[in-house]
């Protein structure tokens, strides 16, 4: 089963929920991300504490 949850704020690729899984991210504020694109404000919101 696939069912399209919506798209990526950043990209605008569709977002799909497969089987359960759900191939991308919707933040609290309930903006929809691909993996790719939640990666990338990720490392940018979520600095490293090293
Ligand atoms: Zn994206």
């Amino acid at each position: 089963m696939k069912e399209l949850v919506g798209l990526c704020i950043s990209c605008n690729k569709e977002i799909f929920c497969l089987d359960g899984f759900f191939n991308g991210v919707i933040t609290k504020e309930k903006e929809n991300y691909c993996f790719e694109c939640y990666q990338k404000i990720s490392k940018i919101e979520e600095k490293p504490q090293s």
